[in-house]
Protein backbone atom coordinates (compact mmCIF):
# COMPACT_ATOMS: atom_id res chain seq x y z
CA UNK A 1 0.00 0.00 0.00
CA UNK A 2 1.18 2.99 -1.03
CA UNK A 3 2.07 5.94 2.11
CA UNK A 4 -0.89 7.67 1.29
CA UNK A 5 -3.09 5.05 1.78
CA UNK A 6 -1.98 4.14 5.11
CA UNK A 7 -2.16 7.76 6.13
CA UNK A 8 -5.62 7.55 5.32
CA UNK A 9 -6.55 5.03 6.89
CA UNK A 10 -4.73 5.79 10.16
CA UNK A 11 -5.18 9.66 10.23
CA UNK A 12 -9.58 9.19 10.36
CA UNK A 13 -10.85 12.32 12.21
CA UNK A 14 -12.73 11.14 14.96
CA UNK A 15 -15.15 13.52 16.50
CA UNK A 16 -15.78 10.60 19.53
CA UNK A 17 -11.76 11.59 20.53
CA UNK A 18 -12.55 15.02 20.63
CA UNK A 19 -15.78 14.66 22.91
CA UNK A 20 -16.72 18.13 22.05
CA UNK A 21 -20.58 19.13 21.36
CA UNK A 22 -19.88 21.96 19.17
CA UNK A 23 -17.62 19.53 16.93
CA UNK A 24 -20.61 17.46 16.54
CA UNK A 25 -23.05 20.08 15.95
CA UNK A 26 -20.61 20.75 13.43
CA UNK A 27 -20.42 17.32 11.70
CA UNK A 28 -24.50 16.82 12.14
CA UNK A 29 -25.41 20.18 10.32
CA UNK A 30 -22.81 18.30 7.60
CA UNK A 31 -24.75 15.13 7.61
CA UNK A 32 -27.69 16.62 6.27
CA UNK A 33 -26.28 18.16 3.29
CA UNK A 34 -23.68 15.31 2.75
CA UNK A 35 -25.76 12.84 0.87
CA UNK A 36 -26.83 15.69 -1.68
CA UNK A 37 -23.58 17.08 -2.06
CA UNK A 38 -21.94 12.93 -3.02
CA UNK A 39 -19.86 12.88 -0.59
CA UNK A 40 -20.18 9.24 0.63
CA UNK A 41 -18.24 6.82 -0.92
CA UNK A 42 -18.64 3.03 -0.78
CA UNK A 43 -14.59 0.74 0.02
CA UNK A 44 -14.65 -2.50 -0.85
CA UNK A 45 -12.69 -5.48 1.96
CA UNK A 46 -12.05 -8.41 -0.16
CA UNK A 47 -13.32 -11.91 1.11
CA UNK A 48 -11.07 -14.78 0.81
CA UNK A 49 -11.35 -18.71 0.10
CA UNK A 50 -8.72 -20.56 -0.42
CA UNK A 51 -6.41 -17.64 -1.89
CA UNK A 52 -9.42 -16.06 -4.10
CA UNK A 53 -11.46 -13.10 -3.74
CA UNK A 54 -15.07 -14.71 -3.90
CA UNK A 55 -16.98 -11.27 -2.84
CA UNK A 56 -16.10 -8.04 -0.76
CA UNK A 57 -17.73 -6.33 1.62
CA UNK A 58 -19.22 -2.54 1.16
CA UNK A 59 -18.04 -0.18 3.88
CA UNK A 60 -18.92 3.26 4.39
CA UNK A 61 -16.79 6.44 4.33
CA UNK A 62 -17.63 9.98 4.23
CA UNK A 63 -15.25 12.36 2.45
CA UNK A 64 -15.83 15.39 4.28
CA UNK A 65 -14.59 18.42 2.29
CA UNK A 66 -12.44 20.13 5.42
CA UNK A 67 -12.03 16.91 7.70
CA UNK A 68 -11.17 14.24 5.22
CA UNK A 69 -11.96 10.59 5.62
CA UNK A 70 -14.37 10.10 8.26
CA UNK A 71 -15.13 6.43 9.27
CA UNK A 72 -18.60 4.84 9.70
CA UNK A 73 -18.29 4.46 13.83
CA UNK A 74 -18.16 8.31 13.64
CA UNK A 75 -21.23 9.38 11.92
CA UNK A 76 -23.33 6.59 11.55
CA UNK A 77 -24.69 6.48 15.10
CA UNK A 78 -25.38 10.42 14.66
CA UNK A 79 -27.31 9.47 11.20
CA UNK A 80 -29.26 7.14 13.16
CA UNK A 81 -29.78 9.57 15.85
CA UNK A 82 -30.99 12.20 13.68
CA UNK A 83 -33.19 9.93 10.84
CA UNK A 84 -30.47 10.07 7.71
CA UNK A 85 -29.87 6.67 8.25
CA UNK A 86 -32.08 5.61 6.07
CA UNK A 87 -31.41 8.16 2.88
CA UNK A 88 -27.49 6.99 3.56
CA UNK A 89 -28.63 3.19 3.89
CA UNK A 90 -30.57 3.01 0.64
CA UNK A 91 -27.84 5.18 -1.18
CA UNK A 92 -25.61 2.13 0.02
CA UNK A 93 -27.34 -0.42 -1.30
CA UNK A 94 -28.16 1.26 -4.44
CA UNK A 95 -24.39 1.75 -5.00
CA UNK A 96 -22.85 -1.31 -3.60
CA UNK A 97 -25.20 -3.35 -5.75
CA UNK A 98 -24.72 -1.23 -9.12
CA UNK A 99 -20.67 -1.11 -8.57
CA UNK A 100 -20.94 -5.19 -8.16
CA UNK A 101 -23.01 -5.88 -10.54
CA UNK A 102 -20.50 -3.97 -12.99
CA UNK A 103 -17.99 -5.73 -12.01
CA UNK A 104 -19.72 -9.28 -12.73
CA UNK A 105 -20.61 -7.55 -16.09
CA UNK A 106 -16.81 -7.18 -16.63
CA UNK A 107 -16.75 -10.71 -16.20
CA UNK A 108 -15.09 -11.37 -12.28
CA UNK A 109 -16.89 -14.39 -11.11
CA UNK A 110 -17.64 -13.29 -7.78
CA UNK A 111 -19.99 -14.99 -5.09
CA UNK A 112 -21.70 -12.18 -3.29
CA UNK A 113 -21.35 -8.20 -1.85
CA UNK A 114 -21.98 -7.79 1.84
CA UNK A 115 -23.93 -5.20 2.83
CA UNK A 116 -24.06 -3.47 6.27
CA UNK A 117 -27.51 -2.53 7.86
CA UNK A 118 -28.72 -0.95 10.71
CA UNK A 119 -31.03 -1.80 13.38
CA UNK A 120 -33.26 1.05 12.29
CA UNK A 121 -32.98 0.36 8.83
CA UNK A 122 -33.91 -2.78 9.18
CA UNK A 123 -37.13 -2.44 10.90
CA UNK A 124 -38.09 0.71 8.78
CA UNK A 125 -41.19 0.47 7.30
CA UNK A 126 -41.03 -1.34 3.78
CA UNK A 127 -37.64 -2.38 4.32
CA UNK A 128 -37.86 -5.19 2.26
CA UNK A 129 -39.41 -3.49 -0.75
CA UNK A 130 -36.91 -0.97 -0.24
CA UNK A 131 -34.27 -3.77 -1.07
CA UNK A 132 -36.12 -5.32 -3.59
CA UNK A 133 -36.11 -1.85 -5.16
CA UNK A 134 -32.54 -1.59 -4.81
CA UNK A 135 -32.06 -4.80 -6.71
CA UNK A 136 -34.35 -4.01 -9.89
CA UNK A 137 -32.76 -0.55 -10.32
CA UNK A 138 -29.41 -1.76 -9.99
CA UNK A 139 -29.74 -4.77 -12.18
CA UNK A 140 -28.31 -7.16 -9.85
CA UNK A 141 -29.53 -11.15 -9.01
CA UNK A 142 -31.09 -11.26 -5.75
CA UNK A 143 -28.31 -14.40 -4.47
CA UNK A 144 -25.61 -11.99 -5.07
CA UNK A 145 -26.80 -9.67 -2.33
CA UNK A 146 -25.57 -10.98 1.56
CA UNK A 147 -27.19 -8.46 4.07
CA UNK A 148 -25.02 -8.16 6.98
CA UNK A 149 -27.26 -7.74 10.12
CA UNK A 150 -26.24 -7.74 13.63
CA UNK A 151 -27.64 -9.27 16.53
CA UNK A 152 -28.83 -6.51 18.30
CA UNK A 153 -31.54 -6.51 15.05
CA UNK A 154 -32.28 -10.11 15.50
CA UNK A 155 -33.09 -9.48 19.47
CA UNK A 156 -34.72 -6.46 19.01
CA UNK A 157 -38.12 -7.98 17.91
CA UNK A 158 -37.97 -12.18 16.80
CA UNK A 159 -40.88 -12.72 15.27
CA UNK A 160 -40.33 -9.73 13.03
CA UNK A 161 -37.08 -10.77 12.67
CA UNK A 162 -37.96 -14.30 11.57
CA UNK A 163 -40.92 -12.67 9.19
CA UNK A 164 -38.60 -10.43 7.53
CA UNK A 165 -35.69 -13.11 6.92
CA UNK A 166 -38.33 -15.42 5.58
CA UNK A 167 -39.66 -12.96 2.86
CA UNK A 168 -36.01 -11.90 2.14
CA UNK A 169 -35.49 -15.27 1.52
CA UNK A 170 -38.35 -16.01 -0.70
CA UNK A 171 -36.39 -12.86 -3.13
CA UNK A 172 -33.61 -15.05 -3.17
CA UNK A 173 -31.08 -12.43 -0.52
CA UNK A 174 -28.83 -13.94 1.31
CA UNK A 175 -28.20 -13.26 5.33
CA UNK A 176 -25.33 -13.28 7.34
CA UNK A 177 -24.97 -12.29 11.30
CA UNK A 178 -22.16 -9.77 11.64
CA UNK A 179 -20.18 -9.50 15.06
CA UNK A 180 -21.39 -12.70 15.34
CA UNK A 181 -20.73 -13.84 19.46
CA UNK A 182 -20.27 -10.32 21.03
CA UNK A 183 -24.54 -9.95 21.07
CA UNK A 184 -27.31 -11.53 23.31
CA UNK A 185 -28.72 -13.83 20.92
CA UNK A 186 -29.19 -17.17 22.23
CA UNK A 187 -28.63 -20.16 20.94
CA UNK A 188 -32.29 -21.15 21.53
CA UNK A 189 -32.96 -18.66 18.33
CA UNK A 190 -30.46 -19.31 16.43
CA UNK A 191 -31.44 -22.65 15.29
CA UNK A 192 -34.59 -21.21 14.17
CA UNK A 193 -33.50 -17.95 12.36
CA UNK A 194 -33.45 -18.48 8.37
CA UNK A 195 -29.85 -17.72 8.12
CA UNK A 196 -26.96 -18.19 5.28
CA UNK A 197 -23.97 -17.11 7.24
CA UNK A 198 -21.98 -15.71 10.61
CA UNK A 199 -19.90 -13.98 10.99
CA UNK A 200 -17.13 -14.72 13.34
CA UNK A 201 -16.09 -11.19 15.31
CA UNK A 202 -12.71 -9.72 15.00
CA UNK A 203 -12.40 -10.04 18.85
CA UNK A 204 -12.55 -13.90 18.73
CA UNK A 205 -10.01 -14.59 16.03
CA UNK A 206 -7.88 -11.83 17.88
CA UNK A 207 -7.98 -13.81 21.27
CA UNK A 208 -6.99 -17.15 19.67
CA UNK A 209 -3.86 -15.69 20.24
CA UNK A 210 -3.65 -15.66 24.34
CA UNK A 211 -4.06 -19.40 24.16
CA UNK A 212 -5.97 -22.76 23.56
CA UNK A 213 -9.30 -21.82 25.52
CA UNK A 214 -9.56 -18.77 23.01
CA UNK A 215 -8.97 -20.62 19.82
CA UNK A 216 -11.60 -23.69 21.36
CA UNK A 217 -14.03 -21.22 21.29
CA UNK A 218 -13.36 -20.65 17.88
CA UNK A 219 -13.98 -23.96 16.72
CA UNK A 220 -16.86 -24.09 18.42
CA UNK A 221 -18.18 -21.82 17.01
CA UNK A 222 -17.21 -23.17 13.25
CA UNK A 223 -18.67 -26.75 14.24
CA UNK A 224 -21.82 -25.17 15.50
CA UNK A 225 -22.51 -23.38 12.49
CA UNK A 226 -21.62 -26.07 10.20
CA UNK A 227 -24.33 -28.50 12.05
CA UNK A 228 -26.43 -25.94 11.82
CA UNK A 229 -25.73 -25.55 7.45
CA UNK A 230 -24.22 -22.15 7.89
CA UNK A 231 -21.17 -20.98 6.15
CA UNK A 232 -18.76 -19.18 8.21
CA UNK A 233 -16.47 -15.81 7.85
CA UNK A 234 -13.62 -15.15 9.75
CA UNK A 235 -13.62 -11.24 10.44
CA UNK A 236 -10.69 -9.48 11.35
CA UNK A 237 -7.65 -11.80 10.37
CA UNK A 238 -4.19 -9.86 10.55
CA UNK A 239 -1.83 -12.54 10.39
CA UNK A 240 -0.66 -15.67 9.06
CA UNK A 241 -0.63 -17.72 12.55
CA UNK A 242 -4.38 -16.73 12.47
CA UNK A 243 -5.24 -18.15 9.17
CA UNK A 244 -3.31 -21.03 9.74
CA UNK A 245 -5.42 -22.20 13.05
CA UNK A 246 -8.65 -21.05 11.26
CA UNK A 247 -8.13 -23.17 8.03
CA UNK A 248 -7.08 -26.22 10.78
CA UNK A 249 -10.45 -25.50 12.66
CA UNK A 250 -12.10 -25.58 9.34
CA UNK A 251 -13.30 -21.81 8.52
CA UNK A 252 -13.23 -21.48 4.70
CA UNK A 253 -13.56 -18.02 4.41
CA UNK A 254 -11.46 -15.11 5.58
CA UNK A 255 -11.49 -11.43 6.01
CA UNK A 256 -8.92 -9.25 6.93
CA UNK A 257 -5.84 -6.60 6.46
CA UNK A 258 -3.85 -9.98 5.76
CA UNK A 259 -6.11 -10.37 2.75
CA UNK A 260 -6.94 -6.61 1.92
CA UNK A 261 -8.02 -3.56 4.09
CA UNK A 262 -11.26 -1.85 2.57
CA UNK A 263 -10.20 -0.19 -0.55
CA UNK A 264 -11.67 2.85 -3.34
CA UNK A 265 -13.53 1.00 -5.89
CA UNK A 266 -10.41 1.18 -8.53
CA UNK A 267 -8.36 -0.17 -6.08
CA UNK A 268 -10.74 -3.17 -5.67
CA UNK A 269 -10.64 -3.93 -9.20
CA UNK A 270 -6.90 -3.31 -9.17
CA UNK A 271 -6.45 -6.35 -6.80
CA UNK A 272 -9.18 -8.44 -9.21
CA UNK A 273 -6.80 -8.20 -11.84
CA UNK A 274 -8.10 -9.24 -15.79
CA UNK A 275 -11.47 -10.80 -15.79
CA UNK A 276 -10.55 -14.64 -15.88
CA UNK A 277 -7.08 -14.49 -14.88
CA UNK A 278 -6.58 -15.95 -11.00
CA UNK A 279 -6.19 -12.61 -8.76
CA UNK A 280 -2.79 -12.75 -7.43
CA UNK A 281 -3.04 -15.01 -4.50
CA UNK A 282 -4.02 -12.96 -1.31
CA UNK A 283 -1.84 -14.74 1.63
CA UNK A 284 -0.63 -10.81 3.15
P1 LIG B 1 -18.31 -4.34 10.43
O1 LIG B 1 -19.48 -4.55 9.53
O2 LIG B 1 -18.05 -5.37 11.45
O3 LIG B 1 -17.09 -4.15 9.45
C1 LIG B 1 -15.80 -4.61 9.70
C2 LIG B 1 -14.93 -3.49 10.23
O4 LIG B 1 -13.68 -4.05 10.63
C3 LIG B 1 -14.59 -2.43 9.18
O5 LIG B 1 -14.45 -1.19 9.86
C4 LIG B 1 -13.24 -2.91 8.66
O6 LIG B 1 -12.46 -1.88 8.10
C5 LIG B 1 -12.63 -3.43 9.93
N1 LIG B 1 -11.63 -4.47 9.67
C6 LIG B 1 -11.65 -5.41 8.70
N2 LIG B 1 -10.57 -6.22 8.78
C7 LIG B 1 -9.85 -5.77 9.84
C8 LIG B 1 -8.61 -6.20 10.43
O7 LIG B 1 -7.97 -7.15 10.00
N3 LIG B 1 -8.19 -5.48 11.51
C9 LIG B 1 -8.87 -4.41 12.00
N4 LIG B 1 -8.35 -3.76 13.03
N5 LIG B 1 -10.04 -3.99 11.46
C10 LIG B 1 -10.52 -4.66 10.39
P2 LIG B 1 -15.15 0.13 9.33
O8 LIG B 1 -15.10 0.19 7.84
O9 LIG B 1 -14.59 1.28 10.10
O10 LIG B 1 -16.67 -0.08 9.73
C11 LIG B 1 -17.05 -0.15 11.08
C12 LIG B 1 -18.50 -0.54 11.21
O11 LIG B 1 -19.37 0.46 10.69
C13 LIG B 1 -18.86 -1.80 10.46
O12 LIG B 1 -18.45 -2.93 11.20
C14 LIG B 1 -20.35 -1.65 10.35
O13 LIG B 1 -20.98 -2.08 11.53
C15 LIG B 1 -20.52 -0.16 10.21
N6 LIG B 1 -20.72 0.16 8.78
C16 LIG B 1 -19.82 0.28 7.79
N7 LIG B 1 -20.41 0.58 6.61
C17 LIG B 1 -21.74 0.64 6.88
C18 LIG B 1 -22.89 0.90 6.06
O14 LIG B 1 -22.84 1.09 4.85
N8 LIG B 1 -24.11 0.87 6.70
C19 LIG B 1 -24.22 0.61 8.04
N9 LIG B 1 -25.44 0.60 8.59
N10 LIG B 1 -23.16 0.36 8.82
C20 LIG B 1 -21.93 0.37 8.25
MG1 LIG C 1 -20.15 -5.99 8.43
MG1 LIG D 1 -18.34 -7.24 11.70
MG1 LIG E 1 -19.18 -4.11 13.57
Amino acid sequence: YSAKKQRNHYEFFRPSDAADSAERLFLESDLTAALGRGEFELYYQPQIRHGSIIGFEALLRWNHPTRGLIPPASFIPLAEQRGHILGIGNWVLVTACRQFRDMLEQGHTLEHIAVNISVSQFYQLHFVRNIHNALIESGLEPHYLQLEITESAAMKNVPYFIDTLNELHKLGIKIAIDDFGTGYSSFNYLSQFPLDALKIDRSFIWNMDKGDKHVSVVGGIILMASALQLDVVAEGVETQEQAQLLEELGCTVAQGYLYGRPLPLREAYALLGEPGQHAAALTG
